[in-house]
């Protein structure tokens, strides 16, 4: 059984889609498994004028997909308090606090709290300020604050959330997520590199062609559009996650499995990005908006043609580019990433494709591939490599033959989802799995000086719904000599 966690966990946002969607099923899974038993408290703000007993009915709705016992689903409805409330407003503070107060009294929590900015991110820096002003942090217990993406949209605005934040807590009290890092397969990269002699020494550029990191979503940008037009797929998606799987897969092996321990070898990561200026972004990353196009025989609207797109918007809805990493043992192996909205399938997916044998016995064989090593984080969790093998027959033909494995995909339903994870590690104070500033520094850093070389270029190139994005994310490869690995047009491995 787990130990059980105490605190009063606050939410700001509690009537949002994040809310209902992630945050209510994952405490409800703690629930179930013992982590949150009787000692927590949840108290859901936001502006509406909501009663406590509708705040049970929105919880359960939102936990009835998981199938509760009724009686259990009534019991973890009981934990939720609601608080009518407008982030701006510093008396409301007050009243937040004071009921906290009499939670943490009434369910023993021991004055933990969890504050969790689960809103737009224009209101983190005024909750920050008024949680210090107001004094909400308590003298006994933990005070740990959780926020969601996005941490800024450039260098500059992360820099001054940041600041806002640490002016309230230290910086091992904050928690930014990256739901990727709560994801099974990134979690298990650590230990599929680092536990396998078969690829712990092989996990170089001696060894490793290039590596390729894909993050395809099949869906448009659906109703979040107000927040999209603003950040686009760069800022979406290759600042934070790209970014923390690319560290993942480059990373040297830590000293020990300890968030110091394993943020220092990230930070080496970070802190090798080859940087680009202007003529070298626009020469090594692409983006593209998508178009509209038929698609199964239904036509399939554009992004500009989205609810709350604007008619010329110059949003990117697809990135694809080429990383280079300054450190002895990835010295010109490139790191080509990709991800975008409206694309052939869903599927995120990392490939590292190793050079050829210096002196194949049978010869050049036009039938030989390179071997690749492909991880699939989603939505299959498993791995594939390609290797050659003798065709069969009397005959001496290379082909390539697959070594597969997937995780079950009932056992993989049945296992935590990454907010239930990342929520667990924050009631255990494992800051691990979460991004740090030092990480988040560096990628802006990185990712500005794209965006810049972006912002010079009037024409917004476009790519065809459903279709693995612009002609020019192909060029990028192919003008090395390589190209992606994952085509999913083509018969190939089953992803
Ligand atoms: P949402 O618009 O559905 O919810 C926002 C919440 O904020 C609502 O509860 C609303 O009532 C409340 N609110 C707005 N203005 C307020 C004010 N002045 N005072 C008090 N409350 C106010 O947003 P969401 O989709 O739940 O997203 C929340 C955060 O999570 C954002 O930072 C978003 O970027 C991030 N996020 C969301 C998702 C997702 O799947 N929804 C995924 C990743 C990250």
């Amino acid at each position: 059984m787990p130990e059980e966690s105490r605190a009063v966990i606050i939410i700001f946002g509690g009537s949002g889609d994040l809310a209902s969607r992630k945050l209510y099923p994952a405490l409800f899974n703690l629930y179930r498994r013992g982590v949150l038993a009787e000692h927590f408290a949840v108290i859901g703000t936001a502006r509406r004028p909501w009663s406590d007993e509708h705040y049970h009915e929105v919880v359960e709705t939102a936990i009835a997909g998981l199938n509760p016992e009724p009686a259990q689903a009534h019991a973890f409805a009981q934990h939720f308090f609601y608080q009518s409330h407008d982030v701006t407003d510093a008396d409301h503070y007050i009243t937040l606090k004071n009921l906290a107060a009499k939670l943490d009294d009434q369910f023993a929590t021991g004055g933990n709290r969890v504050f969790y900015m689960a809103m737009a991110p224009d209101f983190f820096e005024t909750i920050a300020s008024h949680l210090k002003s107001e004094h909400l942090l308590t003298d006994v217990g933990f005070n740990r604050l959780i926020i969601e993406k996005p941490f800024g949209h450039d260098y500059a605005s992360a820099k001054e959330l940041n600041d806002s934040l640490t002016a309230t807590f230290d910086d091992d009290q904050i928690f930014r997520i990256d739901h990727y890092l709560g994801k099974e397969m990134i979690q298990n990269l650590l230990a599929f590199r680092f536990d396998n002699t078969i690829f712990e020494g092989i996990w170089n550029k001696k060894y490793i062609d290039n590596i390729q990191i894909t993050l395809a979503e099949a869906v448009g940008v659906e109703e979040r559009a107000g927040y999209y037009e603003k950040a686009g797929a760069l800022r979406d998606m290759v600042q934070n996650h790209v970014m923390q799987v690319l560290s993942y897969l480059t990373m040297d092996k830590p000293k020990s499995f300890t968030t110091n321990d394993i943020l220092a070898e990230k930070d080496k990561v970070f802190a090798a990005l080859k940087p680009y200026d202007l003529a070298t972004a626009k020469a090594n990353f692409v983006r593209a908006q998508y178009v509209g196009a038929e698609v199964d025989g239904k036509a399939v609207r554009g992004y500009r043609e989205e609810e709350g797109v604007a008619a010329d918007s110059q949003t990117a809805t697809f990135v694809a580019g080429k990383i280079m990493l300054d450190m002895p043992q990835w010295q010109g192996v490139p790191i080509y990433i990709r991800t975008g909205k409206r694309l052939t399938r869903k599927s995120t997916q990392l490939t590292l494709t190793f050079k050829p044998v210096a002196a194949p016995l049978f010869g050049q064989s036009a039938d030989s591939k390179p071997d690749t090593l492909t991880i699939y984080i989603e939505p299959s969790e498993g791995y594939s490599l390609q290797l050659n093998g003798k065709a069969l027959g009397t005959g001496l033909t290379i082909e390539p033959d697959e070594l597969r494995y997937r995780h079950d995909p009932k056992a993989a339903a049945a296992a935590p989802e990454a907010y239930e994870r990342l929520i667990n590690n924050v009631l255990e104070g494992d800051q691990t799995n979460f991004t740090h500033w030092s990480e988040l520094s560096a990628s802006w850093h990185f990712i500005d000086a794209i965006q810049a070389a972006w912002s010079q270029e009037p024409n917004m190139p476009t790519y065809p719904a459903a279709t693995m994005g612009p002609q020019a994310a192909f060029d990028l490869l192919s003008r090395d000599g390589r190209e992606w690995f994952w085509q999913p047009h083509r018969v190939q491995m089953a992803d």
